[in-house]
């Protein structure tokens, strides 16, 4: 069975369930697995989504969930996704493909784990006997997935912090029209750094947090990850080949899942760290450097990062699993907002992983270029990944970019960049016209945490 540990080598042989229910681990770090499983091609040959969600999800989850228990919940999971084959796989130019993940309920990759983590949660909560206040922060796609994937949701209740304004009204709508007694959403008057301080003051809180039961959802819980590992077996399998997969990139989760799938048998002959103009996981791989810098707004928002959350277990591999020199390194990087890591201890990933940025004139130019040559409209955060990964592919590989959102969430870029609107696919049509229920508060702690205590009693 596997175990899992923390990055920072604090806490050691965890089950998937506390790793599922926990999120961050103890010391800081974010948990990885102790071994890795090999799951064999052969097996996942003619299996549909579901049943491929839940075999490269069963050696991860064994002792919590068994294989027919995670075919159940995937099952579920996408049964409200809007096409038949849930992450279908668009060839657009000889050797080079899309892999849709945008068809589920919100319209982004997200709610590919998401959907799946609000059933384990449900199924855990449940056999414990206990009960949760998933409370997040949000730029926009993680909040609304996770929302759709909780409301109604037995022993566990959800409230979003959403920065006042500054996310698109289709971000804010898919959060806010869906009226659960579980669900709260909280415009902040702030900024998106605002509410995730808000939310890490409130983590840091020991007697709020383990009065409310706080858990979190976003992009480091090891469970989410996992589960995104599934759709690059899917592609491979489909493909039968070893392919070079270009991904957009923001908090460095869902390229992750890439390496975890190789890890796990999945030939894969490079990863494309495709980033907009907040480039600190290109320069990165350039130069060794991981350094911050300041945040710019672009067209690809869910993008929009300098500090990506689940680098550490990237940073972790690198040196050589050794948790008490990632702590030091964390350390220094809170004081100093910088990292080096040698050519040496890079070069074992350095084949792998290629990275390149793509300005706002370049994501503007591909979505209109591949409009025009294919018809096909791609989001923008998707058009990073087309870009890089078109000049990083590889001669004789399949070319794979993962399609992160429909064009229809992002539609005034992609108007200016085509001059056509994104239609909003069907189950989305009335969602100018429901009801929104949000309440505004200002950005002070206090206020919030008496707020939401309140809200859950
Ligand atoms: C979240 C998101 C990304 C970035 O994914 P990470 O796992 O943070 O790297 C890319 N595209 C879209 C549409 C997203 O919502």
């Amino acid at each position: 069975m596997i175990s899992y540990r923390s990055t920072r080598g604090g806490s050691r042989g965890r089950t998937f369930e506390d790793v599922l229910l926990a999120g961050l681990a103890e010391d800081g770090g974010l948990f990885v697995p102790e071994s890795w499983p090999v799951i064999d091609l052969q097996t996942l040959a003619g299996l549909d989504y579901p049943q491929t969600v839940a075999r490269v999800l069963a050696p991860f989850a064994e002792g919590c969930f068994d294989e027919a228990e995670l075919l159940e919940i995937a099952r579920e999971a996408y049964a409200g996704f809007a096409h038949a084959a849930i992450a279908p796989l668009r060839q657009i130019e000889h050797d080079s493909w899309l892999l849709e993940l945008f068809h589920g309920p919100t319209l982004a990759f997200k709610d590919f784990a998401l959907q799946m983590l609000g059933r384990m949660f449900e199924r855990v909560l449940e056999r414990r006997g206990r009960s949760m206040t998933i409370v997040g922060a949000t730029s926009g796609d993680t909040g609304s997935a996770a929302i759709h994937a909780c409301a109604g949701r037995r022993n566990m209740r959800i409230c979003i912090l959403h920065p006042q304004g500054r996310v698109s009204e289709v971000q804010r709508r898919q959060m806010t029209t869906v009226v659960e007694d579980n669900v709260e959403n909280i415009a902040i008057r702030g900024t998106f750094d605002d509410c995730q301080n808000l939310l890490k003051a409130m983590f840091a809180d020991r007697p709020f947090r383990e009065d409310m039961r706080l858990a979190a959802v976003n992009s480091i819980n090891w469970a989410r990850i996992a589960a995104q590992a599934a759709y690059y077996f899917y592609a491979g399998v489909r493909l039968r080949s070893e392919a070079v997969f270009s991904v957009p990139t923001g908090n460095f989760g869902d390229v992750y899942a890439g390496y975890i799938a190789m890890k796990a048998g999945l030939p894969v002959r490079r990863l494309v760290v495709a980033t907009n103009r907040n480039d600190i996981l290109a320069r990165f791989f350039e130069t060794g450097v991981y350094a911050t810098g300041e945040v710019h707004p672009t067209m690809s928002p869910s993008m929009d990062i300098q500090v990506a959350s689940n680098f550490e277990r990237l940073l972790f591999e690198m040196a050589g699993h050794d948790g008490v020199r990632i702590e030091a390194m964390m350390a220094g990087f809170r004081e100093t907002g910088s990292i080096e890591i040698g050519g040496m201890e890079r070069s074992g990933l350095a084949g792998l992983f290629v990275a390149r940025r793509v300005d706002e004139d370049e994501t503007a130019r591909t979505i209109r270029a591949v409009m025009d040559r294919h018809g096909y409209l791609m989001d923008p955060h998707t058009a990073v990944g087309f870009a890089a990964g078109q000049s990083l592919a590889e001669r004789g590989y399949p070319l794979v970019t993962l399609a992160t959102a429909h064009p229809a969430k992002f539609p005034q870029a992609v108007r200016l960049a085509t001059g056509v609107t994104a239609e909003l696919p069907d189950h989305m049509k009335g969602l100018f016209e429901r009801e929104e229920r949000c309440i505004v508060l200002d950005n002070d702690l206090s206020t919030i945490m008496s707020h939401i205590r309140s809200w859950s009693h």
